[in-house]
């Protein structure tokens, strides 16, 4: 067998989390669990049971920087960290980044028509940081490379979930390490995150997501090795299934709109009235999903009021 699946408990809500060891002409771990001591045992047990040592470990390849993945990444001190470039803000703690970040944040709570006394959410947007490894990327991957260390397979750029989310993929046997892209169980959420350039404007995360689903599903990938639970099969049908869910989930929040305009928070409150308090940042960032698919498609208008709220109507 030339791939291993490492599972490890997080302290977070998704539960386990898989990392990917991959024998080639490199030894790769792909995805590095939580920066937790029983993240870190679960770790060690895997490598020991694949046979190998952390120092064995030639190269740490993350398919996103979000907690559950990035963060046992100071363990392998032999290995060269890789990933995409937006990774690096958050492995180095850049602080011009994280003041960026906070600002962007804050700006879009207020397009989103949030109240004041919810602004505190900006610093629990950040995440848990501290589960994230501190050291820097060695070299940065691009959609289309060649996995160095792994003749036949390639990085695929699959942006959405994380605005750092990679995927890789390996034609010949049809397998794809998968990241958060594809779960079996869930769909992920499609998170809004600042760009790296500022200039660029809020991500259409939903957007992005749906695309990198399609791109997959296009692709000959038999199985997916995913970040979170089993391996994923019949990944086209799935996707088409996902795709059809998140129309329906936008077409009840058209029904909504059919009422009057309204502002994102109105509409969160409305989606996720048991939720939204408790977890602002995901709520909002489902919702904000279905109205960027809704203004896309032309079925919802956005419009800008003079104290800088989005609302949006039917079209
Ligand atoms: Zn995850």
């Amino acid at each position: 067998m030339t791939i291993h699946k490492i599972t490890m408990p997080t302290p977070f809500a998704v539960g386990d989390v898989n990392a990917w060891l991959l024998k080639g002409d490199a030894l790769t771990l792909f995805d590095a669990g939580t920066n937790t001591t029983e993240s870190e045992q679960a770790m060690l047990n895997g490598l020991k049971e694949a046979g190998c040592r952390p120092e064995d470990v030639e190269q740490v390849i993350l398919t996103h920087h979000h907690p559950d993945h990035a963060g046992l990444v100071g363990l392998f001190g032999n290995a060269r960290l890789l990933g995409h470039r937006y990774n690096e803000p958050w492995l180095t703690r850049d602080e011009a980044f994280f003041e960026y970040h906070d600002r962007f944040y804050e700006e879009c709570l207020i397009e989103e028509g949030v109240p004041e006394s919810y602004i505190h959410w900006v610093r629990k947007m950040k995440r848990p940081v501290e589960y994230i490894g501190k050291r820097p990327l060695d070299g940065v991957l691009e959609d289309g490379e060649e996995v160095p260390g792994h003749p036949g397979w390639s990085v695929v750029e699959t942006l959405g979930h994380a605005q750092s989310h990679l995927a890789f993929f390996n034609e010949q046997g049809g397998e794809m390490i998968g990241g958060d892209l594809i779960l079996g169980k869930i769909s992920s959420n499609p998170l809004i995150e600042p760009p790296l350039d500022p200039g660029q404007g809020r991500p259409r995360s939903l957007l992005l997501y749906n695309d990198s689903m399609r791109r997959v599903a296009d692709l000959p990938v038999g199985v997916i090795h995913p970040g979170h639970g089993k391996d994923v099969r019949g990944i086209r049908e799935l996707v088409e299934s996902r795709l059809v869910q998140q129309k329906q989930r936008a077409l009840a929040v058209r029904d909504m709109l059919a009422e009057g305009p309204k502002t994102i928070f109105e509409l969160t409150k409305r989606l996720f009235p048991q939720a939204y308090e408790r977890e602002l940042g995901l709520t909002l960032s489902e919702t904000i999903g279905q109205t960027d698919w809704l203004v896309a498609e032309g079925l919802a208008s956005e419009t800008r009021k003079e104290d800088g709220v989005l609302h949006y109507e039917k079209v």
